[in-house]
């Protein structure tokens, strides 16, 4: 996977779980616009959008994109993900000397911000989904209690929770079950 997707799939990771905690808000995306280099760092302009705007863009991608995780296998995933694929406005280009090395452009630089994450995020759940080893490599969050998703980059892909966190709570809690019943 191209570097850019990993760290694309990753923000779509941020931006469903944020959605689904109810916090994708104008705060939200500022704290994004903070933290996050990519690709904001590629704008040339100042974004016009306005903080509200964008919030509601990426609550209607993440409303899309959350159908995708929440899918039981790659064929129901990429069922759902095509349309999106199709009704994007893309246009791809190798960016050379803009700070980084040379990659892959798929947005329009003029585009609004909001489009911009919609192109790249799209892409980059695409490139996972799109695995030569036929691993389904993203999900929904094993625990009882969360509903957070996940992209698995390990080399083995085994991951079934969306943090180390809810791993453990649900060892621990395994464990207790399995002790209780032993009696
Ligand atoms: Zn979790």
């Amino acid at each position: 996977m191209l570097a850019v997707h990993r760290r694309a799939a990753e923000l779509a990771v941020d931006i469903v779980n944020a959605w689904r905690d109810d916090e994708l808000d104008t705060d939200w995306v500022a704290a994004l616009a903070e933290r996050e280099p990519l690709p904001i760092r590629h704008s040339r302009r100042r974004s016009e959008s306005r903080g509200s705007e964008l919030a509601v863009a990426l609550c209607a991608l993440a409303e899309d994109i959350s159908q995708v995780f929440g899918a039981a296998d790659a064929r129901q995933a990429a069922a759902v993900l095509n349309p999106l694929l199709a009704d994007l406005d893309l246009q791809v280009s190798v960016s050379i000397g803009d700070d980084a090395p040379p990659h892959l452009h798929f947005d329009a630089y003029a585009s609004d911000l909001g489009d911009r994450l919609r192109v790249n995020c799209l892409l980059a759940v695409a490139s996972v989904l799109a695995d030569p080893a036929e691993v389904m490599r993203i999900g929904e969050c094993a625990a009882p209690s969360c509903t957070h998703v996940y992209v698995d980059h390990t080399r083995s892909a085994r991951q079934r929770f969306c943090s180390r966190r809810c791993a453990t709570r649900s060892h621990v809690s395994e464990h207790r079950r399995r002790q209780a019943a032993r009696g």
